[in-house]
């Protein structure tokens, strides 16, 4: 699909990327900038910071870089057009779909329809539910788990009646295509290939919201002890499993209050704290948890608390999920409730204040590990090194150098072993599952640039951040003294947008494909590598001394090259010609 230009332009003058951005990421003025958590590498301490009155973002860790649009893209994975339609949506603005291709339109038209379908069958549950015969039982179930009608109502629980073919006839009887509900997972084949038959029968169903509140899939339950106790619709192109947390777009505005989310495991658990006004929830559904959830998750809040029970099921998939945090840099807590509960029954049983005070007390991830450790090797001199060798696994996750160095000690103090035998532990941890360069191990200072370099790039961040300097640029021919190509690339997009379009740096961006140019670009434009006083006269000083000290470098040369010629020395002048013509070369380009 082609956006015109105009198109583009309209979508970034009118978006603001800090409404866009802080939907993801938690945002704090600071100075001129905001700066939050980075979403896209993982830290303790904001370095990603967004300038409003440049539209840009930037990433003082990672270098991630750009506009509102290159945000859009890689915090979503899409590509450019779609990310200009997601925001032209957000800003009403239209853009003609006329050239979308078909294979694109036909995805598109098919999540609309699992959509819809799936919020139809969601209203057949929820009448299911109040069914005067058929539904009673569920309702009694609900009741006696102790769920509100307020809790029914928000989160549209309903019942899959016990019978084959409740979906089938819906479907029949609106004239909704069976294979589209097919794909949602809602019916299935006979084996007969004679006809269909519900997937969802005399089970509890849970629909299944993504963060726009569009019903992602279902989640069934069954009221006894049948198997299996949980059902859930499959991945579909509307439901990615990697992607959905179970409540999150009830519980992301109470995360943001709260700076904190908890989360558990199971549909009641999640209904239970949220009914009890512990609202800052939300629920993996089993599956474990993946990067991208944690991620989602850091948008609306820095600190998280994993809840698990004391059984050893709990404890287990507490450690499978605590790598992914650590890996994440998350300020994470893990809450083990205590024998015999789950966070449903020990909300019922032991109300709200209750759980806040024990989940004041949760354990960090270290203190966990640790504890487990010591539970099972004991604490003499042979249970002392097994529990190094289980943490080092653990410490050599974790990207953060100071966090980890923090728990090195931590570990050390613990076990009273000297701290440098765990340090040598994790790093010798660390090497046997990472060949490529140990960064944090081994670190090596950034080569110093030449001073052409910099008085470049104070160039090109000048003309990002004071288009007006703009004529003087093009008048001079300064870029073809230029000893970067990159940089003599990046100031001829910069030249060719017209200084006195609105958004400047971000229409600029909009002209660079790549993405590392975009994201030099907004280095260049965050940082102001020079003094704001009177920018024409800098400008000019800057333009002169690029052109001097490149004009002068090739007179030298050339000088030398007489001199060289004159005493003889005929190794030194073939080194010098080639030098020369190899400047030329550069220039030619
Ligand atoms: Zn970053």
């Amino acid at each position: 699909m082609y956006i015109p230009e105009e198109k583009i332009s309209e979508i970034l003058n009118t978006s603001d990327i800090v409404d866009i951005i802080s939907e993801s990421v938690i945002l704090k003025k600071s100075g001129r900038n905001f700066f939050g958590l980075c979403p896209f590498h993982s830290e303790k301490t904001p370095s990603f910071s967004v300038n409003a009155s440049k539209q840009i973002f930037h990433c003082f860790g990672c270098s991630a870089g750009g506009n509102v649009l290159s945000f859009i893209m890689k915090y979503h994975g899409i590509t450019f057009p779609e990310a200009a339609k997601m925001v032209a949506r957000k800003y009403n603005i239209t853009i003609e779909t006329k050239e979308i291709n078909p294979s694109k339109r036909r995805e598109l038209h098919l999540k609309e329809s699992l959509f819809r379908l799936n919020k139809t069958i969601m209203g057949v549950y929820f009448d299911g539910l109040k069914n005067l015969n058929k539904g009673e039982k569920a309702e009694k179930y609900l009741k006696q788990r102790g769920i509100s009608e307020d809790t029914i109502e928000q989160f549209r629980l309903g019942f899959s009646i016990d019978n084959w073919d409740t979906i089938v006839k819906v479907l029949k009887e609106q004239k909704i295509s069976k294979n589209i509900a097919v794909q949602c997972g809602l019916i299935l084949e006979r084996k007969q290939k004679n006809g269909y038959y519900d997937r969802f029968r005399n089970r509890i169903m849970f629909p299944i919201f993504d963060i726009n509140m569009q019903v992602a899939g279902f989640g069934g339950r069954v009221m006894d002890d049948a198997m299996p106790k949980y059902m859930n619709s499959p991945e579909t192109p509307v439901y990615n499993k990697s992607r959905i947390l179970y409540g999150l777009h009830a519980a992301k505005q109470f995360c943001r209050q709260e700076g904190l989310v908890y989360i558990v495991e199971g549909y009641f658990d999640f209904l239970s704290l949220y009914q009890h006004g512990i609202k800052n929830t939300v629920a993996s559904l089993g599956t474990a948890l993946t990067p991208d959830h944690v991620r989602i998750l850091k948008g609306y809040a820095a600190k998280m608390v994993l809840v698990f029970d004391s059984d050893a099921a709990g404890i287990n998939a507490a450690k499978r999920s605590i790598k992914i945090f650590m890996k994440e840099g998350v300020d994470t807590r893990i809450l083990v409730l205590p024998e015999g509960n789950d966070p449903d029954s020990y909300m019922v049983k032991h109300g709200p204040e209750a759980f806040n005070a024990l989940a004041s007390n949760a354990k960090t991830i270290m203190q966990f590990l640790l504890q487990v450790s010591i539970d099972s090797h004991g604490l003499s001199v042979e249970g002392r090194i097994r529990i190094l060798d289980d943490m080092k696994q653990q410490l050599s996750l974790i990207q953060d150098s100071a966090l980890r160095s923090l728990y090195i000690k931590e570990l050390a103090e613990n076990l009273n072993i000297d701290e440098k035998a765990v340090l040598e532990k994790v790093r010798e941890q660390y090497l046997k599952h990472n060949t490529k360069k140990l960064s944090w191990i081994d670190e090596k200072k950034d080569e110093e640039k030449p001073e052409s370099d910099r008085r470049e790039e104070q160039m090109i961040s000048m003309m990002l951040n004071c288009p007006e300097i703009i004529d003087e640029i093009k008048n001079s021919e300064v870029l073809e003294y230029f000893y970067s190509e990159k940089l003599k690339h990046i100031g001829k997009k910069i030249i060719s947008v017209d200084p006195c379009k609105k958004a400047f740096i971000t229409n600029v961006m909009a002209r660079i494909a790549n993405n590392e140019d975009q994201e030099l670009i907004a280095s260049y434009a965050m940082n102001s590598f020079f003094s704001e006083q009177d920018v024409h006269q800098t400008a000019r000083s800057i333009i002169n001394r690029i052109i001097r000290v490149r004009k002068r470098k090739e007179n030298t040369l050339t000088s030398k090259i007489i001199s060289a010629e004159k005493g003889c020395d005929s190794e030194l002048m073939e080194l010098l010609k080639q030098k020369q013509a190899e400047i030329q070369q550069l220039q030619n380009r």
